[in-house]
């Protein structure tokens, strides 16, 4: 039988946060990106499974936070030549897991408030998704070097494209007008 290692695991989707917090809980799993339709929809091609890690604690002032980090690759279209261009997309958070916009206001500045259902239930996809959408570039473009639109930009030098009049043809032109 073949051994699973951790990160081959589906990432639920609703867990109960509260739970995972007192229990310590760690997870290693990736969610399949097809599932995130925000992504899709932001993204000309987004195939390659999200890998999350995620820690569930308490910290030291006794907020549940959810340490973690997701990265993906995504396929999207450069603003500049209209051709594809791949982008590693990668997110590491700390979140302070709260029940109202009030408690939100009193986490520590270095927390970002992510808020639970009232029995403590999380869309750990929703969670997982927010992060991506947030690391994807605003306008995406190849690097100069790689860009059809800049390559075609210094392949043709200005003045190639002013057709350069053959001096045989002026010299025509000045002894028809004589
Ligand atoms: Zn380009």
């Amino acid at each position: 039988m073949m051994s699973r290692t951790m990160t081959e695991a589906r990432l639920p989707r609703r867990v109960d946060a509260t739970k995972l917090v007192e229990n310590n809980q760690q997870l290693n799993a990736n969610i399949d990106t097809k599932l995130l339709t925000r992504i899709v929809d932001a993204t000309e091609c987004a195939d390659v499974p999200v890998e999350v890690q995620l820690e569930f604690r308490r910290d030291e002032e006794n907020n549940r936070t959810v340490i973690g980090n997701c990265r993906t690759h995504v396929i999207m279209v450069c603003q500049r030549c209209l051709g594809t261009v791949g982008f590693d997309i990668s997110s590491q958070f700390n979140i302070g897991l709260v029940f109202s916009d009030e408690q939100a206001k009193h986490l520590p500045k270095r927390l970002e408030p992510v808020e639970m259902d009232e029995n403590g239930q999380l869309d750990l996809w929703e969670v997982v998704e927010d992060e991506i959408l947030l690391n994807l570039p605003e306008f995406p473009m190849h690097p100069e070097g790689e860009c059809r639109m800049y390559k075609s930009e210094s392949d043709n030098e200005p003045e190639a494209d002013v057709k350069k009049e053959n001096p045989f043809d002026v010299l025509a032109k000045l002894k028809q007008k004589q």
